[in-house]
């Protein structure tokens, strides 16, 4: 369904399943997510079947996008889109609802994060005869890029070390 927070039952018992861990590492993921997250808030890096699942993927990529625009507005009050409500109550122990707010740290991070993104996006477009983005509902969007695609669907790097 587009537009919603949905995960098949396998994705479901996989984030179900995360756990909140404090020491838990920040990275800068600028595909898909053009955000910062922490490695406890996604199932270990060969488990993750939600990247195969088109609704599954995007479910996430729409959650991730709703809360990076919650620390970028400054509100200290949950969205209150349905899609949250719904990835609330399927997912309700998902250790990202823990982390509403940012230090300064996390702050930096992800404004480096951004300008990556940024980046990246026009490299794409400027390296490819044809660029286009598809609005996937509820702030999730893909894109094409030829000739040259993107790698991965999930690449990570380090956060900028303060
Ligand atoms: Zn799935």
């Amino acid at each position: 369904m587009p537009g919603s927070f949905t995960l098949c039952p396998e994705c479901a018992a996989q984030f179900q399943a995360l756990r909140f861990d404090p020491k838990a590492v920040v990275h800068s993921v600028l595909m898909p997510y053009g955000s910062i997250v922490w490695d406890d808030e996604l199932p270990p890096m060969d488990q993750r079947q939600f990247l195969h699942h088109k609704e599954c993927n995007f479910s996430m990529i729409r959650l991730m996008g709703l809360r990076k625009q919650l620390w970028l507005s400054g509100r200290k009050t949950e969205p209150d889109q349905e899609v949250w409500q719904q990835a609330r109550a399927l997912i309700p122990n998902w250790p990202g609802f823990q982390r509403l707010t940012l230090n300064r740290q996390e702050w930096e991070s992800l404004q480096f994060c951004l300008e990556e993104t940024e980046e990246l996006m026009d490299d794409f477009r400027q390296s490819s005869s044809v660029f286009s983005v598809t609005d996937e509902g509820g702030g999730a969007a893909s894109f094409k890029a030829y000739p040259k695609p993107p790698a991965a669907d999930c690449q990570t790097k380090p956060a900028k070390p303060s």
